[in-house]
């Protein structure tokens, strides 16, 4: 098809080409109709550049579009060459002081909290870095796209509103000149004409709705039937069904339709199909009728090609304009000046009315072009801005109702520009006053919810789906009606406050709907059968809370608007609840000789509701009304003599009253749905709004009436007044009533009633209650919630409530209360409460929840108690209240409130039975408490002329009058203080009796009126005090000897620390986890240690007992006896990879046997060192194989362990294991035969066994002619001349028991099947590879770790190290006892030919390209395979030490070639050592043998030097080899750190300290090597700088060096754009912490293929550079991801901390984030030592919801 096209697309090419701008652009300078004129060159171009197949060509367009269409423009619009007209412009142009950067999705934005007027004010990085800001409280986000940089508007901020760069342009600034004077009258003129045409194109174009017809003025003659079918976007269908869709419809591949989908995701519109219309159509009614059956069907047009060109050129054209403005102020204003013209149609015919009100009809890619133009330049303008504001807030009903019925979301919506112009105060003020948007607003709102009960108030019971979702797109009115108020006014105008007013009613009309609703009934009998919907109007009431407090803010600014506000609130509660008494009886209750008027209401059978905003709000008002003074200042303004009291208190009473029922468990019927709307009425979200004003209510309410009165109606409504109205009650109610529910019930109730009465009195700190400020009340919330426990920064901030700018306060606090405390490695900053703030702790704190009440009390007990104080918990001194509620304190001292506490003692004294409880007692007591504080601080603060009216302890010494005659309070008391029972009480009534006497005394001094006194209570008071007195003698005398005995320990403690000073430093090093495994046997101390050969040190066979943890019995490790194992996890690695661009291509014909130095793939293997009998293993695999296959059949659930791969967790630490390793005694003992004295030198080792090897192959080759007959053969054999004691006929028994050697093969086999990632197959000859490449790469990673943390080779090693590295070491080396000896010998050969010479093995690596460890492990581990058919008596540890030795010399001579020296004439003067003599005699003989290829280097110590670093690495993990390998202890010098320890290193090994000696001991046969190695052509190819080599010492690999600041990451992301759809911002930027590559993740358009899967970039990026295991930050998130394999993953904590010590997860808070490089470190070690898969398998195993995830698709 494209072949087909080509031709035709290049001759158009040709004549589109051949058209000249200037001509063109001349014409139209002539042109008496430009519009006819320019309309008719777009209708002839226009559709021959654009759309011309089934597949875009953007740039080919592009190209096109600007020289055909958009050049004449330029042109026209300069009037000369664009190429200099448009500098000339930007030169004559004074730029605005704007920055206006539009943000990129992803992109880093930053608000200050100091200086933001609101949180919507935001910079862009470069502006922030430039700014005052960067120093202050700022907050850092991530944008969504859309919005722009407010840098450079003065009314975004209160301080420093320009950076450095916008500052420049600030000079001079005149506001209100006029951009045009810049401009010449010519280019006005011309300008105007073209933005008007071109702009009113692109209007008509993109907004027309015809699909296969054109405007009139475009239309052309000849048409094609060439047609586009259109898809559209929506909200509804999920991109599976599109794809889906999409590959029935237009039959295209999966792939085509992911990318079709992910464009129409994008950009809201692709076209699928490109034809002429019958086949277009086709397509469309395919798709319609497959996505029509459960929801709306896709949206589909069939619209013809030109269409589709002009539509395409049009959204160009605006983008052409934002360009063009962008070089002059000037022409920007001419732009907004076109667009806000008012067209021949009137009222909204203006382009910008025209875009704006088809908004919702227009695809998302159209919308966000000219949404990005209307920033740029409307609201780039200051002038148009305000006109634009205007249009906007005209239109807005429209616009909103619009939005709501469009289904996307709001970013791209025009409605969202809402926050772009009301947060902008002047603006927000202009359209209140001037087009009364607040009204509009509100108005707006309440029509789109309208459903209503028959009361009028919001009914969202039948609350469907797309309720809900239409719901929540009208809540964003709300957010608008947030910025409209956000900023407030400073000064109001006649104007302002009418419509404020005005608004203010409509407001009050919103809340008269709200108030009310959702009312519930009592269920009582059957459960309900359906939960009632309650979200709905919690969720209203949660996003109104802000409005509402702002509301206030407002009124609370003008005492005129506040007054007017009160009554307006005032009139609508009144006609809310205006007539609450009608048709109920009224009832007279009477106690004490007290009586009142009531009505006959219980919460328990009638209709109540949570929902009281208008009552609240005037609880508000009323606070203001105190506090502003406005109460006192102008009382006759005021309606308060229409206010009824219990007309006030009636509702938010039923509300508490409900509260306590629910608490009281009689609701329970009612299902959970209130149990939820409880918990909200009281969360810091919503509590400010509801809870607090209801308290608030009550207060205003009960500080007008009668406190008897009120006592009284509140004893009604708790449904309690029978109780504590009838004398006796109690009595006869415990003894008649023996309902065990219903007392309990009433217990709860009057414990509830007794709180309630504790917070209308105690709760003073609203500022306007009580005489307070706004710092006093967050203090006292800071140090209840650090009452409870210390707290982290986020925590703390989660439980305070935040105000519109998401602020607490807290900050400029804190200090005052708390201490912080750092954080350690994990965990976080905590604040501690102060110690002296504990005073100000109150028990009964109403923002307490009960978990928290008594998690806060034990908290605070213990404290006393460990500060040896009293554990008595009595109210705090509290603050007066304001003189408006200062009657409040009444309540305590009233007569009901007496009877009432009265009462309730008198139970506790009689104690008869369960009719009271003790959390009764409790707050009766800490009522009497503040009764007593409050008549304390009154006689404190009394003057000479006042009478101290509180008379408390007067009343309470007075006994009870007839007839019950109860003794008074007091006695009661103190009677209750000797009370066994109340031994947890006994503190508190101290404490009240002490404060008792303490106010007695300040009175009889004053002489104020006289308390009675009673003689019992001094002789209390006396013997009390002895008895105090004599506790306190005891606990002191318990103190000293305490003292005395813990000094005396310590003092042992020294003695024996001095005496065993070594070995206490020992065991502090010891981490508490590991345990020192020193196998230091007493009898070799003295001796040079030697590891190996034939001078081995002989260590005794010490036997070694075990316990299985399964079946927990012991057993002998022995050759003979049943196999122990390890569980073990085996990986494949590239933690010591040096090159992480290769991988093993093709497993199957992958050779291991040689070990590249670039370690690129490496098999490592680990264990938690948990020890199993075989069989114990075996019985609990299977038992969890069947479990797990059980559990998939029932549940298709995954687990963390994959068992199809023999992955099982350990039985007892639950590590991932997925095999085990035997334990074994050091197996060498078993072979080693005995020492015939006369060992063979090196040379004469080298000429034995190559003798040795050239008869095995001789042999081999024999056998494998098949032609010959078996005698012959044997013939042959005879003639075959056998080295000297040489029996290849000889097949050594396996001296290890079966069930040992099952095991061997088992962890074998499983180390190949990973290691390579093939099907097991223990037969295959590469195996026994396998298990040596993972003992030695093992231990090199082991010794990675130790160098790099600077730690002695044999320190102590955790145990679970020490044994995995001593069973691995022993199995690899046992293992060729399972495998067939001639593999194992033809290994050997293979492996010891790459050192010396053998022709009959071609195709070997050069010694540059072999890692000379794995090679040692090989040659050492295969050896006995051939001398255990040799008897000559040549024994294993001569074997072992020559080769040692020959893969020495073989590495020095490595490092010497690789070494490339940098020249400095860093030349040593000293006269040169044995050692660098010997060197540089070495690398003469090198220079020779590689034709003087290699570089000359005269100095001799700086080669040893090289040598010496280089080859370190190589030694410390031969010694660990040995070491393990022969159970040989390590020398004491190796054990502790230091300087190097090559010497003690050198000896352990049996290497002379001189180690060219090795050389020039065994010159015979050094040449010959030597000249062997050199001749490589490799290593000639290496010296001619042709090739690479590693050099050594390798270096460790480390983690990516991550960014101190984390902004400069995210902006580092946003930066990054997806691989593979050309340029898209990807959503999921995920950073490789391994190699520093940036990933598109988690997304369609960049999932691979992987083994038949699709998989996502992370997944697929880790088999590249991790071998399956990869390390990533996810930097939108700011999370660590883990990833194994394609199953397995968990996040982990972020290596960045904020100040307060904290991550985030998520980037929610925004605090500024800082790298914290020993988490960082703590991550890198995580993965050196392998652990991260381990780690993943804790995290899933502890979090199940892990599990679940589709990590392949990250
Ligand atoms: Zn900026
Ligand atoms: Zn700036
Ligand atoms: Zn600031
Ligand atoms: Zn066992
Ligand atoms: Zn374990
Ligand atoms: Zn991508
Ligand atoms: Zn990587």
């Amino acid at each position: 098809m494209a072949s087909e096209l080509e031709p035709e697309v290049q001759a158009i090419d040709r004549s589109l080409l051949e058209c000249s701008a200037e001509e063109t652009a001349g014409k139209w300078l002539q042109a008496t109709d430009l519009t006819r004129e320019v309309y008719q060159h777009l209708a002839h171009y226009v559709p021959k550049i654009y759309c011309r197949g089934p597949n875009p060509f953007p740039q080919k367009e592009d190209m096109l579009a600007q020289h055909v269409l958009l050049g004449p423009m330029e042109w026209y619009l300069c009037g000369e060459d664009p190429a200099f007209g448009f500098p000339k412009l930007e030169q004559a142009n004074k730029p605005s002081h704007l920055c206006g950067r539009v943000f990129k999705v992803g992109e880093p934005t930053y608000s200050c909290r100091d200086c933001a007027v609101d949180p919507t004010c935001v910079l862009c990085m470069e502006c922030f870095l430039g700014s005052i800001h960067r120093d202050h409280r700022y907050r850092m986000t991530t944008s969504g796209g859309g919005g722009f940089c407010d840098c450079g508007d003065t009314e975004a901020w209160k301080e420093g509103p320009y950076c450095q760069k916008h500052e420049l342009n600030t000079s001079e600034i005149e506001e209100e000149e006029d951009p045009l004077v810049h401009l010449s009258e010519d280019v006005i003129a011309r300008t105007y004409n073209i933005f008007a045409i071109m702009f009113r194109y692109a209007v008509e174009i993109l907004t027309w709705e015809k699909e296969s017809e054109l405007p009139a003025d475009l239309e052309i003659v000849e048409k094609s039937d060439t047609y586009y079918c259109m898809l559209f976007n929506d909200e509804v269908h999920t991109y599976e069904q599109v794809i889906y869709t999409l590959q029935k419809a237009v039959n295209c591949t999966q792939k085509e339709a992911i990318g079709f989908a992910t464009t129409v995701d994008r950009d809201g519109r692709r076209s699928v199909r490109y034809g002429d219309f019958q086949y277009c159509e086709q397509a469309k009614s395919v798709i319609v009728r497959n996505t029509s059956r459960q929801t709306k069907p896709l949206k589909v047009q069939v619209m013809h090609s030109s269409i589709v060109a002009h539509q395409n050129f049009g959204l160009k054209l605006l983008s052409w304009l934002g360009n063009v403005i962008g070089y002059s102020d000037g022409l920007r204003r001419i732009l907004c000046q076109v667009g806000l013209q008012e067209g021949p149609d009137g009222e909204n015919s203006s382009l910008v009315d025209r875009l704006m009100l088809n908004d919702s009809k227009l695809w998302k890619g159209a919308r966000s072009v000219y949404h990005q133009l209307f920033m740029s330049s409307l609201l780039m303008d200051l002038k148009y801005k305000k006109l634009f504001a205007i249009r906007f807030a005209k239109n807005y009903e429209r616009l909103q109702s619009d939005y709501v019925t469009d289904d996307h979301d709001r970013e791209f919506s025009i409605a969202d520009l809402s926050v772009q112009i009301f947060t902008v105060p002047s603006l927000a003020r202009m359209l209140i006053t001037e087009e009364n948007l607040m009204t509009i607003i509100i108005k707006t709102f309440m029509d789109h919810l309208r459903h209503r009960d028959a009361q009028g108030r919001f009914q969202f019971e039948r609350y469907t789906a797309l309720q809900a979702f239409k719901f929540r797109r009208v809540q964003s009115l709300i957010f608008d009606l947030k910025y409209v108020l956000i900023s407030k006014p400073t000064e109001w105008s006649d104007d302002l406050r009418q419509k404020f007013l005005e608004g203010f009613d409509a407001f009050l009309e919103l809340l008269k709907c709200m108030q009310g609703m959702d009312p519930i009934t009592r269920q009582v009998g059957q459960h309900i059968e359906m939960e009632p919907e309650w979200e709905a109007a919690f969720t209203l009431q949660m996003k109104l809370t802000h409005v509402i407090s702002m509301m206030q803010d407002w009124c609370a600014l003008d005492e005129k608007v506040l007054i007017e506000a009160y009554k307006k609130c005032l009139a609508v509660l009144m006609q809310c609840h205006g007539g609450f008494t009608d048709g109920e009886q009224p009832i007279t209750l009477s106690i004490c000789g007290h009586s009142v008027e009531t009505i006959r209401y219980c919460v328990s059978q009638e209709k109540v509701s949570i929902h009281l905003p208008v009552s609240r709000l005037l609880a508000g008002l009323h606070v203001l009304l105190s506090k502003s003074e406005v109460a006192y200042k102008f009382p006759e303004l005021l309606p308060l003599s229409e206010l009824s009291p219990p007309m006030l208190i009636e509702h938010p009473l039923r509300c508490l009253v409900l509260c306590a029922q629910v608490h009281a468990g009689m609701w329970r019927r009612n299902g959970f749905s209130l149990v939820n709307q409880i918990y909200y009425y009281h969360n810091v979200k919503c509590r400010r709004e509801m809870f607090d004003k209801d308290i608030v209510m009550l207060q205003t309410g009960v500080s007008m009436m009668d406190p008897n009165h009120f006592l009284m109606i509140m004893l009604s409504r708790f449904e309690l007044y029978q109780i504590f109205s009838t004398p006796d009650y109690g009595k006869r109610f415990s003894s008649e009533i023996t309902h065990k529910d219903v007392v309990q019930q009433n217990n709860t109730l009057i414990e509830e009633m007794l709180y309630l009465i504790i917070m209308i009195v105690g709760e003073r700190f609203s500022p306007g209650v009580g005489q307070v400020n706004a710092t006093d009340e967050i203090k006292r919330e800071i140090i209840h919630q650090l009452s409870i426990k210390p707290m982290a920064h986020s925590e703390l901030v989660k439980s305070l409530p935040e105000d519109e700018n998401k602020e607490t306060g807290m900050e400029s606090v804190i200090e005052a209360v708390a201490h912080f405390k750092k954080p350690g490695l994990t965990g976080r900053g905590m604040y501690e409460l102060k110690p002296e703030c504990a005073k100000e702790f109150n028990l009964y704190f109403y923002h307490f929840s009960r978990a928290e009440q008594s998690k806060a009390e034990e908290a605070q007990r213990k404290l006393k108690r460990q500060n040896r104080e009293d554990t008595a918990l009595p109210p705090p001194v509290l603050p007066p209240f304001c003189p408006l509620f200062a009657s409040l304190v009444n309540i305590l001292q009233s007569d009901v409130m007496l009877c009432i506490m009265r009462t309730v003692l008198q139970w506790a004294v009689e104690h008869n039975g369960y009719a009271w409880s003790e959390s009764m007692l409790q707050r009766v007591l800490h009522l009497i408490g503040m009764a007593l504080q409050e008549e304390k601080q009154h006689l404190d603060n009394v003057t000479e002329e006042h009478v101290v009216t509180f008379t408390f302890t007067q009343k309470i010494s007075k006994p009870g009058e007839a007839p019950n005659n109860s003794p008074s309070i007091l006695a009661m008391l103190e009677t209750l203080q000797n009370a066994p029972y109340l031994d947890v009480h006994k503190d508190m009534i101290r404490w009240i009796l002490k404060t008792f006497n303490a106010i007695k005394k300040i009175r009889e001094s004053s002489s104020t009126s006289p308390v009675a006194e009673t003689e019992g209570t001094i002789m209390e008071e006396s013997s009390r005090d002895k008895d105090k007195a004599e506790r306190k003698r005891k606990a002191e005398i318990a103190r000293l000897r305490r003292e005395k005995i813990m000094a005396q320990m310590s003092e042992m403690q020294r003695h024996f620390i001095d005496e065993n000073k070594e070995l206490f430093q020992q065991t502090l090093e010891l981490d508490a986890s590991t345990s020192a495994v020193l196998d230091n046997s007493p009898m070799v101390s003295n001796m040079a240690l030697t590891a190996l050969g034939p001078a081995q040190t002989q260590v005794p066979e010490q036997r070694q007992f075990v316990t299985c943890i399964l079946c927990q019995e012991e057993q002998e490790v022995k050759v003979e006896s049943k196999a122990m194992v390890l569980a073990a996890f085996v990986q494949r690695s590239t933690v010591l990879s040096k090159n992480r661009s290769k991988f093993i291509q093709d497993p199957e014909k992958y050779d291991p046997l040689f070990m590249h130095p670039d370690l690129s793939c490496g098999t490592h293997t680990g264990s938690c060192g948990h020890i199993m009998h075989a069989h114990c293993w075996q019985r609990y695999f299977d038992s969890v194989q069947a479990k797990e296959q059980r559990r998939q059949q029932r549940l298709r659930l995954h687990t963390s362990y994959d068992v199809e791969n023999g992955e099982f967790l350990c039985p007892l630490c639950e590590c991932l294991s997925n095999t085990v390793i035997p334990l074994l005694l050091p197996p060498r003992n078993i072979f080693n035969r005995l020492n015939i004295s006369d060992q063979p030198k090196l040379t004469q080792w080298i000429k034995t066994i190559s003798q040795q090897i050239k008869a095995l192959q001789v042999l081999r080759k024999e056998e494998n002619t098949p032609n010959t007959a078996s005698s012959k053969n044997l013939e042959n054999m005879d003639e075959l001349q056998f080295p000297e004691g040489f029996r290849p006929d000889f097949h050594p028994k396996n001296p290890y028991s079966e069930s040992i050697k099952e095991m061997l093969t088992t962890f074998g086999t499983a180390t190949y099947k990973v290691g390579l990632k093939v099907h097991p197959n223990e037969e295959d000859p590469r195996v026994p590879i396998m298990c040596w490449g993972s003992c030695a790469y093992t231990i090199q990673s082991i010794e990675r770790i130790l160098s790099d943390e600077d730690k002695p080779l044999f320190g102590p090693l955790p145990c679970r190290l020490d044994d995995c590295l001593r069973s691995l070491t022993r199995f690899a080396a046992a293992h060729w006892t399972v495998a067939s000896l001639s593999v194992v010998q033809g290994h050997f050969c293979k492996l010891f030919a790459s050192l010396v010479p053998d022709d009959n093995q071609g195709d070997l690596p050069c010694i540059l390209d072999i890692d000379m460890f794995h090679l040692l492990v090989g040659l050492v581990l295969a050896f006995p395979a051939l001398q255990c058919q040799d008897f000559s008596g040549i024994s294993l540890g001569t074997g072992d030490l020559h080769i040692f030795h020959l893969v020495t010399m073989a590495h020095i001579v490595q490092i010497l070639l690789t070494s490339c020296t940098e020249e400095n004439g860093m030349d040593q003067e000293n006269p040169a050592g044995e050692e660098e003599l010997a060197v540089l005699a070495l690398y003469k003989t090198l220079h020779q043998c590689t034709g003087s290829a290699l570089k000359e280097i005269p100095s001799g110590w700086h080669l040893w030097r090289n040598v010496r670093n280089g080859i370190m690495p190589f030694l410390k993990c031969c010694a660990l080899f040995f070491h393990y390998l022969n159970g040989v202890p390590s020398p004491p010098e190796l054990q502790v750190s230091g300087t190097s320890h090559f010497e003690h290193l050198c000896n352990y090994l049996s290497l002379p300290n001189n180690l060219i000696c090795l050389f020039q001991e065994n010159n015979e046969i050094t040449k010959l090597l030597i000249e062997s190695w050199c001749h490589n052509i490799e290593v000639k190819r290496y010296l001619e700088g042709e090739r690479d080599a590693i050099s050594y010492p390798r270096e460790s690999n480390k983690l990516i060096d991550l960014p101190e600041d984390y902004s400069s990451l995210i902006n580092q992301a946003s930066n990054f754009s997806c691989p593979k759809s050309g340029g898209d911002k990807s959503r999921a930027p995920t950073l490789c912490l391994v190699c520093g590559t940036l990933l598109c993740s988690q997304s369609y358009c960049c999932q691979t293929e992987l083994e038949g899967e699709d998989v996502g970039a992370c997944t697929a990026h880790t088999y590249s550079c991790g071998s399956g295991v990869g390390i990533f930050l996810r930097v939108r998130e700011c999370q660590v991801l883990f990833l194994a394999g394609k199953t397995k993953g968990c996040f982990y904590s972020p290596p960045y901390l904020d100040d307060y010590g904290e991550t985030d997860q998520g980037l929610r808070r925004g605090n500024p984030l800082h790298l914290c490089k020993e988490r960082f470190k703590k991550i890198q070690k995580l993965w050196h030592q392998h652990s991260i898969t381990e780690e993943i398998g804790h995290a899933q195993e502890a979090n199940q919801t892990l599990v679940g995830i589709d990590w392949q698709h990250l």
